[in-house]
This record gives structure tokens, sequence and C-alpha cells, in this order.
């Protein structure tokens, strides 16, 4: 049978005539019925097989299907499913435990949500309850969600499509060398200039206005870009001056995929919140929050927080955050993370740029990496433009449609191939994964002039 020529099954029928998928436009989708997972690999039902460079969107940290976890889901489902937020449970204080355990200085309680944009939301409003202010800086080429408030934080193009959204949020540049807002050529410049940038925006809005400043310690979906050291130290600074609530979205970041707990761990700097979700029990159970500062949870120790969820702590979600920590701590998961990062894939993403005319920059951290494609290493012209779609993504779209026909699942952004693997990934899966992004690059060699 010639691909794409076999009966559709029930599932991919019922999908098709009453799914209503994520950022799509309905009747262009053509989506995988996805009917097992292990490990690194996940297969549907005709049999093909893919290596996860995606992690499914960066969330299964632990692998699909780990014993472990599937094993404390199913005990905590005999147990007790489900109990209203203002009961106190086993899991759900645990979970709390634990996390408070690993995050970083005197954050040491945790508000669950079910997911990162809620993380986002109520941080946001723990902020601006806390400082009696309004205005909220976040970054361009970012992030956070999409719901009203997280989505107008956001600094792409997933903003527009439901502004004007929250009032008071003012975008500001960030570091990324690669594409210097500042035309600095060196990290330190590039520090220095960014954090320059942000004290002006400051001065200009008024920081006695400011609530928080919202950013994600590593970018990830806009890119992966990695703060030059002594950026967050200058952010942590910065607010400590104004009295700015500084809030670290490590929803993607954090939980070993930078390899440590928290992102922020690595340049030794503690915020006023954090926000988590995915790798927190790896999404097998949807699960996010903010942890809190001692000085943040005490404005709402006599006044009542107005904020809540059904699901708040939801007993099925913090078993799975319990046993995943425990995981992550038992089978010396971030060490291995940290290896991929800095024995294989790293050294792997330098060859390909050693390669490939295609590759501009490669840049990451654990098993958190990604490559820039432009069509001209000098003027580093992107392979295809900012939010391209259509004809002139189509250089993008065939990489994607290759690594996926050899059977690697890639995670791709405008004119980046991310690398984010499960970090249980074994070297030998994640040498066969390049291997075939390695051939898969020559089809975006043929696009380079100059
Ligand atoms: N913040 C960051 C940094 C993210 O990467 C994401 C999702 O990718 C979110 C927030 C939103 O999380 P969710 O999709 O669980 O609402």
């Amino acid at each position: 049978q010639l691909p794409g020529t076999a009966p559709k099954s029930a599932a991919y029928r019922n999908d098709r005539n009453h799914v209503f998928h994520s950022w799509s436009a309905q009747a262009t989708l053509d989506p995988v019925v996805v009917t097992g997972a292990k490990g690194a690999r996940f297969w549907d039902e005709s049999g093909r097989t893919w290596l996860d460079f995606s992690s499914q969107l960066v969330n299964v940290n632990v692998g699909h299907q780990h014993p472990k976890l599937i094993a404390a889901i199913q005990a905590q489902a005999a147990k007790l499913c489900t109990v209203a937020p203002y009961h106190a449970s086993e899991a759900t204080s645990e979970a709390a435990r634990l996390i408070a355990e690993v995050a970083p200085g005197d954050l040491n309680k945790v508000f669950f949500t079910n997911g990162g944009a809620e993380a986002i939301e109520n941080a946001l409003r723990m902020a601006r309850h806390h400082t009696g202010r309004h205005k909220v800086l976040a970054a361009y080429r970012s992030y956070h969600g999409a719901t009203s408030g997280a989505n107008t934080l956001t600094g792409d193009p997933r903003r527009w499509g439901s502004e004007p959204g929250m009032p008071g949020v003012v975008h500001f540049w960030g570091p990324y060398l690669y594409r210097s807002a500042f035309h600095a050529t060196t990290p330190a410049e590039e520090c220095e200039r960014a954090l320059s940038h942000l004290a002006d925006v400051l001065m200009m809005e008024g920081p006695h206005t400011v609530a928080a400043i919202v950013l994600e310690t590593v970018v990830g979906g806009n890119g992966i870009l990695v703060p030059p050291d002594g950026y967050l130290q200058g952010v942590r600074r910065l607010c400590d001056q104004h009295g700015i609530v500084m809030i670290s979205d490590e929803v993607m970041t954090g939980f070993g995929r930078c390899g440590e707990w928290f992102a922020v761990n690595r340049w030794d700097v503690t915020p006023d919140l954090i926000t988590f979700a995915k790798g927190v029990n790896c999404g097998y159970v949807p699960l996010g929050g903010v942890i809190l500062s001692d000085r943040i949870a005490e404005t709402f120790a006599h006044r009542a927080y107005p904020g809540g969820l059904t699901y708040s702590g939801h007993p099925l979600a913090c078993a799975a955050a319990v046993a995943c920590i425990h995981i992550y701590r038992e089978e010396r998961i971030f060490e291995h993370a940290r290896h991929l990062g800095e024995n294989v894939i790293g050294p792997a993403l330098e060859a390909l740029q050693q390669r490939h005319p295609s590759v501009g920059e490669v840049r990451g951290l654990g098993a958190f990496w990604a490559i820039e494609l432009v069509r001209n290493r000098k003027t580093r012209e992107p392979l295809v433009p900012y939010n391209a779609s259509g004809p002139a993504n189509a250089p993008m779209a065939e990489l994607v449609s290759a690594c996926k026909e050899r059977g690697v699942w890639p995670f791709t952004h405008f004119n980046r191939m991310h690398v984010v693997p499960p970090l249980t990934m074994t070297d030998d899966e994640a040498r066969e994964g390049l291997a075939l992004i390695d051939e898969v690059l020559s089809l975006a060699d043929r696009h380079v002039s100059g």
C-alpha cells in the first residue's frame, strides 16, 4: 500500500470530525494517530515509529511510559482520585514539600495549577497584589502561554491573534547575541547593553509602576537563548533596586531540561516567583504551578489570595510529580542530561555546523539545543523569513517532512530546529537521530547562497 492510501481508522475519522486542534487551520490537518510509546520512541497505528527529538512539547523528560510513574498514578487512582483544593491530601502536600526542597533560596510554598499558562496568570496576580502595582515587563522572543494574560506577555506572533489582551504589559529586548538588538559582538557586551536597555525601559515606564519582570530563564520555544553570564544577576539587582517582583518562567527549563532542577541554579539567582509545569511530572497528568518566596507568601498570610482552581493540587497529578522527582534523583537523570549536552549533542551539532553551510549557529545546554538555519552565514539571513507560512516556509516544511520520513520527530520553530529529546535518551539513540538530521540538513544547504 502506498503511504497515505491506507484506510483511515475510527480514531482518525473521529479526530477529523470532532477534535478541534490548537494553533491550526482545522481543514489542513493530518494528525498521526499515536497508539503507543516507550522511552524515547512513539509509534502510530500502522507501526511507523519515531525517535522523539521533541519530547512532545518539551515535556516528556523521563521518556514515555516510565513504569514507576505509571505505577504511582495507578496507585493514587486506586486510593484517591480527586479532592477539592481546600482539603489537604498526602500526594499534594508531599509534592509541594519536594518542590520546595529542590527550589532555590526561600521559595517554600507552592500554588498548583493545571499547566504553564495558569501558573503565569497566578504569578502575575500574586506580584500585583504583593506590590500594589499594575504594570508588567516581558521580553520579545518569549512564550508564556495562551490564556489572556500569559498570551499578552508572550513576545512572539502567537500573541497577535488575541490582542489587545491584558492592559499594562510592556515588552523589552532580552540578550540574543547572534541577532543582537544592541549591535553587540561579545557576550559581555550583549549582557551589559541588554541590562542598560532594561534599565532605560524601567526609567521610561516609571519603576514604581512596575509590579513584575517576567523572563524565561533560558528562552525556549523562541530559540534556546542562553543568557550571558551576569544577565540574570543584573535583572535580579534591578528588581531589588525598585521593589519589583522577579518572575522566572521555568515551565520549559525547570526539572532538568537544562541539567539542573531549575535553570536559575546555573547562575545562582533566586527569583521571587518561579512558574513551572511540563517536567514537574512530564505531563503524564496535567500539572503546573507557582513557587512563592516567603516574602510573597507572607502577603497572603492574613489577606485572602484572590484566585483558585477546582483542580489545584490534584492528587493524581501530584502523585505523578512525587514519583517523577524521585525518578530524577534515583536515576541521576540530570547528570545524564548534562552528559548528553556536553558529550553527545553539543559536539555533534558543532560538527554539523562545520559540514553544513546552512547552519548559522548551534547553541544550548543540557538536553536543550537549537540549530539556527540561514541562507547566508555572513548576512545571517534566516532560512525562512520570520513567521513565514505557506510557500515562504517551504524550506523548513521540507526539513520537517524529511525528518519524519526517516523516523525522527523534530521540533521546529521559524528558521530553527531544536534538539530537545527526553533526558533519558541513550547516547546511541541521540547519535542515531543526529545522523538523520545530518542527512536532512543537506536539503537546507541547497538554499544557501553567498
Ligand atoms: N511558559 C513557557 C516558557 C512555555 O514554554 C510554555 C509552553 O510551552 C508555557 C509557559 C505555557 O504552558 P502551557 O502550555 O502548559 O499552558
